[in-house]
């Protein structure tokens, strides 16, 4: 019979001893050995932008901090545009899908050029079908408003499926502060709750996060083994130590993905089925709905139901697709109707359609910043492309370094399944800005002075090729300093011997 193969890699073994363990050619005793990890320690999770008050975050900043987590940048670029590419393999078996694309975008437009007609008429609709409704002007409304209805109720504890919206208003901390417990049952959801962060992502919170991440967080908060990462485990760890809290809360929470008026029912899409359970396990029932989730009609839902799940994570449809319709017997149900902005983003020209959003992530999934600087790096509520239009329509100063976050490729608006020209807008709200004196003074000058540049061609040769001498020549430290802010986060890529233009004039100019 032959002897077992050792367990340790060989490197680890003495050659003239099977039981030795070896680091850095030096022999260890058991003891040792034992004691130390064989293993290097994770990556260590790269936290996103600070928030100081009203002072503009620093995106660049955190960005460059997510770059410098090699593990994680890697992950969450392959990650993201794996769904990217599951995106279009489904979009490619959908003859009719820019057919489907215009639909959507015909509907929402129209639902909201009447939004306020068929707003009232969901509201009538919900009533007969025995809702309570409540309108909220704006996040704190929202927040007193479930928290009134909470204390009617004698309800302690909510579980809550994932919703953007309750991320917007503050609900978490808000209901915190007045002693309610909060348990998400979207694991992603969940996790960041644990983790006291945001959602990085609209679909997938969590995406930001190595295996090794959650089993930090899982055993830090739930007891599980800080060194298993298996997600089998991890998931029925979350599970076990969930369900109980599940079971004994007094009320539930869900968002709402579309708002059909001539139901007056709301849709909520999982894959996890955790609206059902946040909206059945109690008999209190409150769905926070945005008011731009209008559709006028059930049938239109066929639309936006083909086009979500393959825009958000490349698969034909989300497991769940549950319609709230009416209280069941001896329960009761709520609508939240909340404005917090959207009329007047409805009132601006050039902004307006991006309420047509359908928070699929699309464009996060195909933006090549937000891929390699994380959604935690915005600072804001949403991150990536549709994030760069709307934090500003919150708070135009806060959020007045996004729009520059983005290299305008247009990718984003052509993957968006509701087509909002996302690269435009943000295009426009960097013009908003500079309008409203929000942009840095130093980002001005380099802008109105490479503006003058581009637009005198004998000049913008000469610089050129100052340029490329200076980067072959110049000491290091002249182009990278404090001064330079581009070249904080980027190195400039070595000039080519010979520019396009250069070429031109010697291989075509001359024949013309
Ligand atoms: S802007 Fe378009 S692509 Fe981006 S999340 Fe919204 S619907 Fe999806």
């Amino acid at each position: 019979m032959t002897a077992p193969e050792p367990m340790l890699h060989p490197e680890l073994l003495a050659s003239d001893d099977a039981e030795a363990i070896v680091r850095d050619g030096r022999r260890l005793d058991h003891a040792e050995a034992a004691s130390k990890p064989l293993r290097p320690r994770p990556e260590p999770q790269p936290r996103g932008a600070e928030a100081h008050g009203r002072r503009p975050i620093d995106q660049a900043e955190a960005a460059a901090r997510f770059i410098a987590a090699p593990a994680h940048e890697m992950m969450h670029d392959e990650r993201l545009w794996d769904l990217r590419q599951k995106r279009d393999r489904e979009m490619h078996g959908i003859d009719e899908w820019e057919e489907l694309r215009e639909l959507a975008a015909a509907i929402k437009e129209h639902a909201l050029t009447r939004l306020d007609e068929y707003l009232e008429q969901f509201e009538a609709n919900a009533r007969t079908n025995g809702v309570h409704v409540h309108w909220a002007k704006d996040a704190a409304e929202h927040n007193r408003i479930v928290h009134g209805i909470l204390q009617d109720h004698g309800a302690k504890s909510l579980i809550k499926s994932k919703s953007m919206l309750t991320e917007e208003c503050g609900f978490r901390p808000y209901m915190a502060s007045v002693g309610i417990d909060v348990v998400e049952t979207d694991l992603g959801e969940r996790i960041q709750q644990l983790d006291n962060e945001d959602p990085s992502h609209v679909v997938v919170p969590a995406v930001h996060k190595l295996r090794t991440d959650v089993a930090e967080v899982f055993a830090r908060t739930i007891g599980t083994d800080p060194d298993n990462s298996d997600v089998h485990y991890l998931a029925e760890a979350q599970r076990q130590a969930t369900r109980p809290l599940i079971l004994a809360a007094d009320a539930g929470m869900t968002g709402c993905n579309f708002a059909v008026a001539e139901t007056g029912s709301v849709v909520v899409c999982t894959n996890e089925g955790n609206a059902d359970l946040s909206a059945n396990v109690p008999k209190l029932h409150i769905a926070s709905i945005g008011i731009e989730k209008i559709i006028p009609r059930l049938d239109d839902l066929a639309v936006f139901v083909r086009l979500l799940s393959r825009s958000a994570l490349g698969s034909p449809i989300t497991q769940y697709t549950s319609h709230f319709r009416g209280p069941r017997e001896g329960g009761e149900m709520h609508f939240v109707l909340v404005d917090n902005g959207r009329s007047d983003r409805l009132g601006m020209e050039e902004f307006w359609t991006s309420l047509k959003c359908i928070r699929c992530g699309a464009c996060m999934n195909t933006c090549p910043v937000y891929r390699r600087s994380g959604g935690l790096s915005y600072g804001a509520t949403y991150s990536g492309p549709i994030g760069l239009i709307i934090d500003p329509t919150f708070n135009a100063h806060k959020y007045s370094n996004l729009p520059f976050a983005s290299t305008l490729n247009g990718s984003c608006s052509n993957v968006c399944p509701v087509k909002i020209n996302i690269h435009e807008q943000i295009y426009a709200w960097r013009r908003e800005l500079v309008k409203r004196h929000e942009v840095p003074l130093a980002k001005r000058v380099a802008m109105k002075a490479a503006g003058e540049l581009l637009s005198h061609p004998a000049a913008y040769r000469a610089a050129i090729a100052a340029a490329d001498t200076a980067l072959a020549h110049l000491p290091r430290f002249v182009i990278y300093n404090g001064l330079n802010a581009w070249g904080r986060h980027r190195e400039v890529p070595h000039p080519p011997k010979e520019t396009f233009h250069g070429w031109y004039q010697a291989n075509r100019g001359a024949k013309e």
